[in-house]
Protein backbone atom coordinates (compact mmCIF):
# COMPACT_ATOMS: atom_id res chain seq x y z
CA UNK A 1 0.00 0.00 0.00
CA UNK A 2 2.68 2.52 1.19
CA UNK A 3 5.11 1.25 -1.98
CA UNK A 4 2.16 2.37 -3.85
CA UNK A 5 1.48 5.28 -3.08
CA UNK A 6 4.62 6.31 -3.30
CA UNK A 7 4.75 5.72 -6.48
CA UNK A 8 2.23 7.25 -8.24
CA UNK A 9 3.09 10.56 -6.15
CA UNK A 10 6.90 10.19 -7.67
CA UNK A 11 4.71 9.93 -11.18
CA UNK A 12 3.26 12.83 -10.46
CA UNK A 13 5.67 14.70 -9.26
CA UNK A 14 7.23 14.72 -12.74
CA UNK A 15 4.14 15.03 -14.48
CA UNK A 16 3.96 18.48 -12.67
CA UNK A 17 7.39 19.22 -13.23
CA UNK A 18 6.79 19.10 -16.80
CA UNK A 19 3.90 21.23 -17.18
CA UNK A 20 4.28 24.44 -18.99
CA UNK A 21 3.04 27.68 -19.02
CA UNK A 22 1.20 26.80 -22.58
CA UNK A 23 -1.26 23.96 -21.03
CA UNK A 24 -2.09 26.12 -18.60
CA UNK A 25 -4.25 28.85 -20.55
CA UNK A 26 -8.02 27.03 -19.98
CA UNK A 27 -8.35 30.06 -17.05
CA UNK A 28 -8.58 26.48 -14.53
CA UNK A 29 -4.81 27.01 -13.09
CA UNK A 30 -2.56 29.77 -12.33
CA UNK A 31 1.04 29.82 -10.87
CA UNK A 32 1.98 30.10 -7.30
CA UNK A 33 5.76 30.97 -6.37
CA UNK A 34 7.69 31.75 -3.55
CA UNK A 35 11.31 33.10 -2.22
CA UNK A 36 13.30 30.64 -0.66
CA UNK A 37 14.76 33.54 0.94
CA UNK A 38 12.51 35.38 2.58
CA UNK A 39 9.32 33.54 2.17
CA UNK A 40 7.62 36.28 -0.50
CA UNK A 41 4.62 34.48 -1.86
CA UNK A 42 2.33 35.21 -5.06
CA UNK A 43 -0.03 34.18 -7.46
CA UNK A 44 0.42 34.96 -11.02
CA UNK A 45 -1.89 34.29 -14.12
CA UNK A 46 -0.20 32.20 -17.06
CA UNK A 47 -1.35 34.84 -19.41
CA UNK A 48 0.96 37.06 -17.68
CA UNK A 49 4.21 35.11 -17.70
CA UNK A 50 3.89 33.81 -20.97
CA UNK A 51 3.59 37.02 -21.88
CA UNK A 52 6.67 37.62 -20.72
CA UNK A 53 8.70 34.29 -21.15
CA UNK A 54 6.80 32.44 -23.55
CA UNK A 55 4.40 29.31 -23.62
CA UNK A 56 6.94 26.49 -23.89
CA UNK A 57 8.94 27.67 -20.36
CA UNK A 58 8.38 24.76 -17.74
CA UNK A 59 6.34 26.00 -14.68
CA UNK A 60 9.10 25.11 -12.24
CA UNK A 61 11.80 27.00 -14.50
CA UNK A 62 9.76 30.16 -14.25
CA UNK A 63 11.79 31.15 -10.75
CA UNK A 64 14.74 31.22 -12.92
CA UNK A 65 13.73 34.30 -14.89
CA UNK A 66 12.32 36.02 -11.51
CA UNK A 67 13.41 38.38 -8.78
CA UNK A 68 11.56 38.60 -5.75
CA UNK A 69 9.84 41.80 -5.13
CA UNK A 70 10.58 42.15 -1.61
CA UNK A 71 14.57 41.13 -0.99
CA UNK A 72 15.84 41.12 -4.46
CA UNK A 73 16.73 37.08 -4.26
CA UNK A 74 16.45 35.60 -7.13
CA UNK A 75 16.22 32.15 -5.57
CA UNK A 76 12.57 31.56 -6.63
CA UNK A 77 10.73 28.38 -6.62
CA UNK A 78 7.13 28.05 -8.41
CA UNK A 79 4.60 25.57 -9.39
CA UNK A 80 1.22 25.41 -10.80
CA UNK A 81 -2.23 25.35 -9.02
CA UNK A 82 -5.17 24.61 -9.87
CA UNK A 83 -8.60 26.25 -8.75
CA UNK A 84 -10.14 22.77 -8.00
CA UNK A 85 -7.35 21.09 -5.51
CA UNK A 86 -5.44 18.45 -6.99
CA UNK A 87 -5.29 15.85 -4.32
CA UNK A 88 -1.66 15.19 -5.24
CA UNK A 89 -0.86 18.79 -4.45
CA UNK A 90 -2.09 18.62 -1.19
CA UNK A 91 0.31 15.80 0.10
CA UNK A 92 3.05 17.36 -2.09
CA UNK A 93 4.62 19.29 0.83
CA UNK A 94 8.37 17.80 1.84
ZN1 LIG B 1 12.47 37.42 -1.03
Amino acid sequence: MGKLKNHLLFDEDQALCAIQLGDLTDGSAQVEAWCNRCGHYRMMAPEHLIKRLGPQVRVPEIGVHMECESCNSKDIAARPVWSEPAPFLMMAAE
